[in-house]
């Protein structure tokens, strides 16, 4: 079995991808996994329900800011890995309050970066040369394209918003501990993932969320911004064998050659809520209504995922029509999972107009 008798740090393992890569490691791994989150309002442990039991399962409710606690969780588990995929992760809510992005996904990393080396240089020889320290990050640390051309591990950094600002400096640490402290990191950066568990507040839960109410489903500036989107499911399969098999000091970049532009998406799930539910009324695309544009919003986004494929011979298994139509399924068919985020006071206004 992969990973036996290991054991790993999932951090940010209640949000969006860490919990699919909770739920990938406990079904696909023999790893004793350890979900060290704060729980802000982006968590959700109802994702986590098959995990709670199991065997090789432990929650630590642990803020990634604080040193203390951090180091008594690596004293106390010994982990063999640590995934990072702790941050704040929605670029909107980044415009309005930047300082909690600069705080988790800087200060988070640099605090989680300096346990795991005060840990890595207390394990033996071997344990030392086995330790990995995975960090989770995105393509828009490269900012935006123009209408041809794919982001590769050579594109150079140009961030845009303090979102992908604050993730880009993550980056930049978890590279430099590399170098300065030998401590084994790895990077991937990934595109835009979508699927089961995802928080409201993106784009396609949003507009499922929207459409099943037949509510307007407004869309940015033109709606001709594209996303290269990735299903989650194939995003956790990706990290597990960067984890396994990547080169240690190695970047990977993480896509599905699956661009779309924005209003591509919210049609194709308007068309999959109308198969799936008839509403009855006019058909779900006439909800559609374009709105002002998100400042700085990057026009495209795609990647050039050739290393990981050709290095460790990973491919997805869902091109985007599979994975769209398996989450507009999931959404019709878990509202009890969606309504209680809802019930909970997440309010949907627009935010992030700067
Ligand atoms: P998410 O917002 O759904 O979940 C983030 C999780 O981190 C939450 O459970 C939250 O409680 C936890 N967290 C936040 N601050 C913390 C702190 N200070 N200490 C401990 N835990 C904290 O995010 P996601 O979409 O699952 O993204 C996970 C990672 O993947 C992020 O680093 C993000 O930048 C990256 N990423 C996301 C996407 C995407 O499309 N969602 C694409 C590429 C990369």
């Amino acid at each position: 079995m992969r990973f036996d008798g290991t054991t790993i740090f999932v951090t940010g393992g209640a949000g969006f991808i860490g919990s699919a890569v909770i739920r990938h490691l406990l079904s696909d791994s023999g790893a004793r996994v350890v979900n060290v989150d704060k729980l802000t309002y982006a968590a959700n442990l109802d994702s986590l329900q098959g995990a709670a039991g199991h065997p090789r399962y432990a929650f630590e409710q642990q803020c990634i800011r604080e040193s203390a606690g951090l180091q008594s969780l690596f004293e106390k588990y010994q982990p063999d890995a640590v995934m990072n995929l702790a941050a704040e992760s929605h670029v909107d809510r980044s415009i309005d309050g930047p300082a909690e992005f600069i705080s988790t996904n800087v200060v988070g990393t640099f605090t989680l970066l300096q346990q795991a080396l005060h840990h890595w240089r207390r394990l033996t020889p071997e344990k030392r040369a086995r330790f990995r320290f995975l960090h989770v990050s995105t393509d828009e640390v490269f900012g935006s394209l123009g209408p041809s051309g794919l982001f590769t591990e050579q594109t150079p950094y140009a961030p845009n918003s303090p979102y992908s600002a604050s993730k880009a400096a993550s980056d930049h640490l978890v590279r430099s501990w590399r170098e300065t402290y030998g401590l084994p990191t790895l990077l991937t950066n990934c595109s835009n993932n979508y699927g089961p568990y995802h928080f409201p507040e993106k784009l396609i839960p949003h507009m499922i969320i929207r459409g099943l109410a037949n509510e307007p489903l407004p869309v940015y500036g033109d709606g001709g911004n594209v996303r290269d989107w990735l299903y989650v499911a194939d995003h956790a399969d990706a990290l597990m064998l960067v984890l396994e098999r990547g080169g240690v000091g190695e970047t990977y970049n993480i896509g599905a050659r699956c661009e779309r532009t924005n209003l591509d998406v919210v049609v194709r799930i308007c068309d999959l809520l109308d198969e799936i539910l008839p509403s009855g009324a006019a058909p779900r695309r006439d909800l559609i209504s374009f709105v002002t544009d998100r400042p700085g919003h990057d026009r495209r986004y795609a990647m050039d995922p050739g290393k990981i494929e050709r290095e460790l011979g990973w491919r997805p298994r869902e091109d985007f029509e599979s994975g769209l139509a398996k989450t507009v399924r999931w959404f019709c068919d878990n509202r009890a999972w969606w309504q209680g985020i809802l019930d909970r006071g997440y309010r949907r206004a627009r935010i992030g107009l700067g």
